[in-house]
């Protein structure tokens, strides 16, 4: 295969069906020459993630729960036996009680801030680690993050604080494979109309905002999304570690809504 990521394989987690941002990623990247795998969560999203791995020549997809230490054992041992090695993977997955992803951020309880912890910040951890050690100089790791981490966005909540400690993850991932000559990036993208989303309070209206105030006035797609993390995934970044990437229309710059845009 031909491109930017031939000879190149990679892991790309949390497929749910082709809304997700790991979708569009995934078509980019092997629009560019990449090998891939899929991992999924349960039986029902098996049935979705197989075919959309089969439309792009890509069989191998394996399950993984990110909250089981031994499901993602199982995964990378199984990468390990089919491939032995890894170049790069993505991390697309998040999860929090929907009900605490409305009103108010001090709602949030003490099981609801450990689950959504466990799945959103810690997994990338635990997966990174596996990850480096199938790695070689060159390897790539990029998560997806929300600007929510950086600013109190209507209904975020408890998924705001994660996203921030998700953001310190990256920088003390990149620090501690760095010297492995491994790289490990996020990208902060502007809101998307996918299943993880539709779970938040208020989202059409969000989503309206960002394309009536954003510097380019639209939102992003799931393919402008993918294009950057061709960049932070392949060598074109060879430089970059540590980075939050915003890919959102230029939302995180403005200070206050536009001056053409209408009331909502
Ligand atoms: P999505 O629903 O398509 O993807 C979320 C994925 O997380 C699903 O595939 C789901 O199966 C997976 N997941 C949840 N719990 C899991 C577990 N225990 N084990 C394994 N997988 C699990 O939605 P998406 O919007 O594409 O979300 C991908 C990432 O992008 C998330 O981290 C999300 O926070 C982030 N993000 C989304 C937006 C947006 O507006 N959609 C914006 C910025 C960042």
């Amino acid at each position: 295969r031909a491109g930017l990521m031939a000879g190149k394989r990679g892991l790309i987690m949390g497929v749910a069906n082709d809304k997700s941002i790991a979708w569009g990623i995934a078509q980019a990247l092997a629009a560019e020459g990449a090998t891939l795998a899929f991992s999924y969560v349960g039986e029902q999203l098996q049935k979705r993630v197989e075919p959309l791995a089969a439309s792009i020549g890509m069989p191998l997809v394996m399950p993984c729960d990110v909250g089981d230490d031994a499901s993602i054992d199982a995964l990378f041992a199984q990468l390990q036996q089919e491939w032995g090695a890894i170049d790069f993977i993505v991390h697309a997955i998040g999860f929090s009680d929907k009900d605490q992803l409305r009103g108010r951020y001090a709602a949030t309880t003490r099981d609801n801030f450990r689950l959504t912890m466990d799945i959103s910040v810690y997994s990338f951890t635990a997966v990174a680690a596996r990850a480096a050690a199938m790695m070689s100089p060159g390897g790539t790791m990029l998560t997806l993050t929300y600007y929510g981490a950086e600013r109190v966005m209507p209904h975020y909540n408890v998924m705001g604080v994660a996203k921030a400690a998700l953001e310190a993850s990256v920088r003390y991932l990149a620090e501690d494979f760095g010297r492995d000559g491994i790289r490990v990036n996020a990208i902060s993208a502007g809101p998307i109309k996918t299943l993880a989303a539709s779970g938040i309070g208020d989202f059409r209206y969000i989503l309206r905002w960002n394309e009536l105030n954003s510097p380019l006035r639209r939102t992003v797609t799931q393919g402008d999304v993918g294009k950057s993390a061709l960049y932070l995934l392949s060598d074109l970044s060879s430089g970059v570690t540590g980075e939050v990437h915003h890919v959102d229309a230029g939302y995180h710059v403005v200070g206050m809504k536009a001056v053409d845009s209408p009331d909502i």
